[in-house]
This record gives structure tokens, C-alpha cells and sequence, in this order.
């Protein structure tokens, strides 16, 4: 079921969702699995499974270094597939622009439809380790846009290369990023709207926003997206801080503020179990101002650990 019916089934009640990523290749699922089991009591309608960009892996050949182009946690649209089956659950892939040419992009949309996957999350994705900026492949996507409009011509039976196929049109529900402290190239957060509107307007359904830790931050996003005609479903992303390293970690990747309540409390912890309480006891506070406020679903960044997500969830939900 599409991440918009959900919406609307629930009638205004928040709906509760999360975020998992995929284990490191070699690595055994049953640790994902392990970890989506305590969240499974709270009826998540949707999970998402991140997808995350190509990387270089350097090979010792002999003294020589040897250079490889590797994708170090593969499996997103499998583990969709797995998890939908194993939990009855939709569940939404992350497809991203940087490196996957338009033809694998087709290609991987055919699998989901085919797999019954209803939802897609359109991304750009960050640039590579080794790259300053997003560089896209040659042959794929430099937008999120760009994504979004080839996913909304799939949804009317058009494919690549002027193939019209119209009898099993595929229907997906696209979802969408945003960004309530702007994104990090954006050189204003009305700029940053104004590219978001486009996401819209070439057909995505909702969005779901970058981690914040003051609500004023999502309240503003909304208002000021509102204004500018964005009128989808905006979904708020939340994440608990979890280990110390989180104050500067967190800005330097996601180029977001943190309260300084909260640097405080963090700093004033005597170890990474008593911070993992402080991110708890924030996030509970955050989400419940929000679940008040009537915010549609409440969507969690796990990041594979879900032991303190329940405990929020539990105060919750
Ligand atoms: P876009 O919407 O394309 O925007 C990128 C930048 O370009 C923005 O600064 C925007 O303002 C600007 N822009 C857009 N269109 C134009 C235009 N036409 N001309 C000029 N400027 C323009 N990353 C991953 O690698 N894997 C994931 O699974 C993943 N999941 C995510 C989930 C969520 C909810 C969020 C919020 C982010 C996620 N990301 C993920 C990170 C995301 O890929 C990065 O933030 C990326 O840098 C931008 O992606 P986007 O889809 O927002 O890009």
C-alpha cells in the first residue's frame, strides 16, 4: 500500500516508521532482523532500507595497490523484498542517482514492481568519499527531479528509449527528501524549497525530512514549503543521539545545528550509555511535541540499533 493511503487509513493518527540499513556484504541478515523484531509490535505500516553509494576498496597486489569500485552494503531491493515477505509489511527503497546509469535505474524499478514494492524514495545521494562534490554517472541522473520524473513516466507505461507499455503501468508512490536547515549546497533554504517544489511538481508524493533536534527548525520547514505551494505530506525524520561522538559527527555530516541544552546534557554524561538515555529522553520529547501537533508519521533513523528507538516508541505510541 502506498505511503499516502497510509496516511489517510490512519485518520490523523501518527503513524510510526523507521529507517534500516543494509548489513556490510558478508555480513549475516539475521542481525538486521534481529533488531526490527522489538519495533514490530508497534505497527509499523513501512520501513525503509537506505541504499548506499559505490566506494573504492584498494587491493594489495603484490606491494601494488590495486583499485576497485565496490558497493560495500548491497541488497537494498532484496532485503525490501525479504522483509515484506517475512514481516507483511510495505516496505520503501531508497534509489539513488550517483551510480546507477537510467537503464539500471529501469531496471531496478521493473524488480520492485514486480516484487509488489508500491513505494520508492527518490534520491540524489551524497557524493563519494573521494569526491568534493556529487559527481552523477555518465548516463544517469544529476537531480533528484530528474529521478522522480523518470519513476512518474514508469507510473504512465513509459520506459527509456520511447517504449510505451501501458497494459501493467506500474503505480508507484514516490517519496521525496527535504531539508528543514536547508541542504548542505543549497545557498539558501529558499532556494533549497524552491528545487523541493520541483521534486513535486514532477510527481512525488511526500517527503521526509533530514534529521532535526529543535522542532522550530521542522515547524518553520513546513510553513515556509506550505507558502510555496508544497502541499504533500511532509514527513519529520527524527534520530536519537547515541554515542558522543554524535556533537560533532552530526553537524559535520548533515550540516545541522544542535540545541545547546542538548550538547549540554551530552557533555555532562559520563559514558555512552548515560548519552544513549540523554538521545532517548530528547527524542521522546521531540516526538511527542510533534505527534501533538499532528505531524502524519513519525519516522525514525535506526541506523541498525533499535533498543532505543523502542524505548521511545514505548513512551510514544
Ligand atoms: P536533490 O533534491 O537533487 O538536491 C541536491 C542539491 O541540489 C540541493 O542542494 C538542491 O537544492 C540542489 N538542486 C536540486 N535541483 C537543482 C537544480 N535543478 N539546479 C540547481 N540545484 C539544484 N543518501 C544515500 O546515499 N542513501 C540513502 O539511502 C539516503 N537516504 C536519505 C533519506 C532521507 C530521508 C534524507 C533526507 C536523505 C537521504 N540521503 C541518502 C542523503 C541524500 O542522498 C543527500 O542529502 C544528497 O546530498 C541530496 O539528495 P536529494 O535527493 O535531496 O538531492
Amino acid at each position: 500500500m502506498k505511503v499516502t493511503d497510509h496516511i489517510k487509513k490512519a485518520q490523523g493518527k501518527t503513524l510510526f516508521s523507521f529507517e534500516i540499513i543494509p548489513p556490510v556484504k558478508g555480513r549475516n541478515i539475521k542481525e538486521l532482523y534481529d533488531n526490527i523484531d522489538p519495533l514490530m509490535e508497534f505497527s509499523p505500516p513501512f520501513i525503509d532500507v537506505t541504499t548506499s553509494r559505490e566506494e573504492y576498496v584498494y587491493i594489495d597486489r603484490n606491494g601494488l595497490l590495486d583499485k576497485k569500485l565496490t558497493r560495500m552494503r548491497p541488497g537494498t531491493v532484496g532485503i525490501c523484498a525479504s522483509i515484506k515477505h517475512k514481516y507483511d509489511v510495505d516496505t520503501i527503497p531508497h534509489v539513488l542517482c550517483g551510480g546507477f546509469t537510467k537503464e539500471e535505474t529501469e531496471y531496478l524499478l521493473v524488480d520492485c514492481h514486480y516484487l509488489g514494492i508500491d513505494n520508492i524514495m527518490a534520491l540524489r545521494g551524497d557524493a563519494m568519499k573521494e569526491e568534493k562534490y556529487f559527481e552523477p554517472s555518465k548516463g544517469g541522473h544529476i537531480y533528484a527531479a530528474d529521478l522522480v520524473r523518470q519513476i512518474n513516466h514508469l507510473n504512465s507505461g513509459q520506459y527509456l528509449h520511447e517504449v510505451i507499455e501501458t497494459d501493467n503501468c506500474a503505480d508507484f508512490c514516490i517519496g521525496v527528501a527535504g531539508y528543514p536547515e536547508k541542504h548542505m549546497e543549497a545557498p539558501s533554504l529558499k532556494t533549497d524549497l524552491k528545487w523541493l517544489k520541483k521534486k513535486i511538481d514532477e510527481g512525488a508524493h511526500y517527503v521526509v525530512t533530514q534529521m532535526f533536534f529543535d522542532n522550530t527548525k521542522y515547524f518553520e520547514f513546513v510553513e515556509a514549503a506550505r507558502a510555496m505551494g508544497i502541499t504533500v505530506p511532509i514527513i519529520p525524520g527524527i534520530k536519537p543521539i547515541a554515542v558522543k561522538r554524535h556533537l560533532q559527527l552530526l553537524p559535520q555530516v548533515f550540516r545541522i545545528d544542535l540545541p545547546q541544552d542538548l550538547i549540554e546534557a551530552v557533555d555532562a554524561s559520563k559514558s555512552n550509555k548515560e548519552v544513549r538515555q540523554v538521545g532517548i529522553e530528547w527524542a521522546i520529547t521531540q516526538s511527542k511535541e510533534l505527534r501533538d501537533a499532528g505531524v502524519p508519521v513519525l519516522h525514525y533513523y535506526s541506523m541498525g540499533k533499535s533498543d532505543n528507538i523502542k524505548t521511545i516508541a514505548r513512551a510514544v505510541f
